[in-house]
């Protein structure tokens, strides 16, 4: 809220195909003042992997990118089921533009031009949430967004590239939170031990504590590389 760290989501490309995931508040700000410039009509697809706004802020105004305005049919939204009904954050006039709305389900797999991926068991959080395991090439990867810990966690994710939501430096006590602690990263990296691991979605106990440094003790107490997400952060599949 205080745009301490850009909240706009994720761009993935994979052989000339472009899913955007969770267009937070500012995607598509983000995306034109990007350089180089991200030009929304190229993407096939957006992805909500929860309703939450700042995850899914900005999807309607970039739907409207991506169908140039509504003037050219084209793209795929998934979203949960709770992200379309009932108190939905996708506008009916603006469901039309798209050619298909797939609704994201447990344990299905879904395709959209050369990206293929999955969703895992439905994850503990108030909304409708799913982690994602992309099966790109030359490297998988993994979305392990806004969940509570809970221990099937350890087996749901396997990307060689793992990114990773982690809200807040340490748990809070007894409390039901919702968001994963370095603590529980740290249990799951133990098991999971991806070739890259790459933190992001930050609170401000992790802005406080500064991600960077939290990664690099990380990376030294567990012996595999870990990396804090910055604004504009890009990673080539090639080279990790
Ligand atoms: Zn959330």
């Amino acid at each position: 809220m205080k745009q301490l760290r850009a909240s706009g989501g994720m761009w993935v490309s994979v052989a000339g195909t472009h899913l955007y995931i969770d267009p937070g508040p500012g995607a598509l700000v983000r995306c034109l003042s990007s350089r180089p410039r991200l030009d929304p009509s190229q993407l096939e697809g957006i992805l909500l992997t929860h309703k939450h706004l700042d995850h899914s802020n900005d999807v309607n105004v970039m739907i409207e990118a991506m169908t140039e305005g509504g003037f050219r049919k084209r793209g795929v939204l998934f979203a949960p089921k709770d992200a379309l009904e009932g108190d939905s954050v996708v506008l009916n006039y603006v469901r039309s533009f798209v050619d298909r709305i797939e609704i994201l389900e447990e344990n299905r797999t879904y395709e959209i031009g050369d990206i293929r991926f999955s969703t895992g068991r439905k994850h503990h959080h108030p909304v409708e949430t799913y982690g994602l395991n992309f099966e790109t090439k030359p490297c998988t990867f993994s979305l392990v967004p806004d969940t509570r810990f809970f221990p099937e966690l350890v087996d749901l994710y396997r990307g060689d590239l793992l990114v990773i939501h982690v809200a807040r430096l340490k748990p809070i006590g007894d409390e039901r939170i919702d968001h994963l602690s370095v603590e529980d990263v740290k249990t799951l990296l133990k098991k999971i031990r991806p070739r890259l691991t790459v933190l992001t979605h930050f609170g401000m106990t992790m802005i406080k504590a500064k991600p960077w440094l939290v990664a690099e003790e990380l990376e030294k107490e567990l012996g595999i590389k870990v990396l804090a997400a910055s604004d504009g952060l890009k990673i080539e599949l090639e080279e990790v």
